[in-house]
């Protein structure tokens, strides 16, 4: 936490606004959209809310195709298959690690031709990279499909000082516990359409029709954020860019303890890119470096230091056996070789001490 969250949460309680309706709510959605420049943004109970709304609203129904990103955590799927809809996965690039712009029109063209309907495009920018956004809003244009943004791992990242969230119709954030702003759970959903930001509202608060009575017409949901976390948020927005700062800091204490190792690489910041690099990834090459991620991993649990294989693709996964697949494979050598490193904000000096002797004793063991 910042120092200001406590503070919101008792302008709450003072106005007795323990809601999910409240100034801090409409404060929170300020913020959001002057930090990330989209005109609007709805904020709501979680960033997996916010995709479901973000496909009703891009008119996704049962059968209907949205093509995904397979590299990526299950929560962007899954409101494809609340719809009903089909998800079609699309492999990764070396370049960002997300959607692979050749793989997506290869997706559209072949989806297109099979008589589907193909409803929306969701790309991810994984541990804050963006994904290649000209190329995937170029397709989106020529095919006129819509773009869903799944920028919950990416607040703060940007391409030449265009907030990711912001190429889409729709960007989605989230603000869940390890995220790198976090309200403990909670997302947001931002657009520059007014209309569609307003229709979130009401379907994240039952879509209730105007009316002295409860009027209903459409099917509605309880996804709207409260104004007490909503005041974790405000606090939270104000340390935002030091919190970037302290993620990037990360991501330069492992490029100088790993950079200069054969066989270890990072994930690749393109020029013009800035990721917030919520997490540090490695992919470590063993036909090189003579040992797995996993050996790096189980030398890490050794000394009770948690680290991650990267996102298991959903084409990959027993859930999504099933599901059409477009690529050549490039996300599975990212997960098997790709290791998320230790990367809270609040990295400290000794642990960053009983990290290097760790990864100096496997590496330079082996090397
Ligand atoms: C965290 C995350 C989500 C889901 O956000 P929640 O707020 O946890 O529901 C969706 N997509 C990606 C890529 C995420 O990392």
């Amino acid at each position: 936490m910042g120092g200001d969250e406590l503070s919101f949460i008792h302008d709450a309680f003072e106005n007795n606004w323990i809601a999910p309706a409240g100034e801090n709510l409409s404060g929170f959605e300020h913020d959001l959209v002057n930090y990330t420049g989209a005109s609007h943004s709805a904020v709501l109970a979680s960033g997996t809310a916010a995709i479901h709304l973000g496909l009703i609203l891009l008119d996704v129904h049962p059968g209907d195709v949205v093509i995904c990103q397979s590299l990526t955590f299950s929560a962007s799927a899954n409101p494809i298959t609340y719809l009903g809809a089909e998800p079609v996965f699309v492999d990764s690039e070396h370049e960002t690690w997300n959607m692979c712009p050749e793989a997506l029109e290869e997706a559209v063209r072949d989806q297109l031709a099979k008589g589907k309907r193909v409803k929306a495009i969701l790309p991810v920018h994984l541990y804050g990279m963006p994904a290649q956004m000209d190329r995937i809003m170029d397709i989106s244009e020529r095919y006129c499909i819509p773009v869903l943004e799944d920028a919950a791992e990416a607040l703060g990242s940007h391409i030449d000082g265009k907030q990711c969230g912001t190429f889409g119709t729709f960007g989605v954030f989230s603000f869940n516990g390890n995220k790198i702003i976090t309200t403990s759970g909670g997302g947001a959903l931002v657009s520059d359409d007014e209309d569609l930001i307003r229709k979130s509202k009401f379907l994240a608060t039952q879509a209730r029709e105007p009316a002295p009575h409860y009027q209903h017409i459409e099917v509605g949901y309880n996804y709207r954020m409260s104004n007490i976390i909503a005041g974790i948020g405000r606090g939270q927005m104000r340390v935002l860019d030091e919190r970037i700062r302290q993620r990037r800091a990360n991501f330069e204490f492992y490029r100088g303890l790993l950079g200069s190792i054969d066989g270890i690489t990072f994930q690749p910041e393109p020029e013009g890119y800035h990721s917030n690099r919520w997490l540090t990834t490695i992919l470590v090459d063993p036909d090189v470096t003579g040992f797995t991620r996993e050996d790096v991993r189980l030398s890490l649990a050794e000394d009770h230091i948690e680290s991650r294989p990267v996102w298991k693709p959903m084409h990959q996964q027993p859930l999504y056996r099933k599901a059409k697949y477009y690529g050549n494979g490039i996300s599975c050598k990212l997960f098997d070789q790709g290791l998320c490193l230790p990367s809270g904000s609040n990295l400290s000096g000794s642990e960053r001490e009983r990290i290097t002797g760790v990864l100096q004793e496997t590496i330079l063991c082996n090397v």
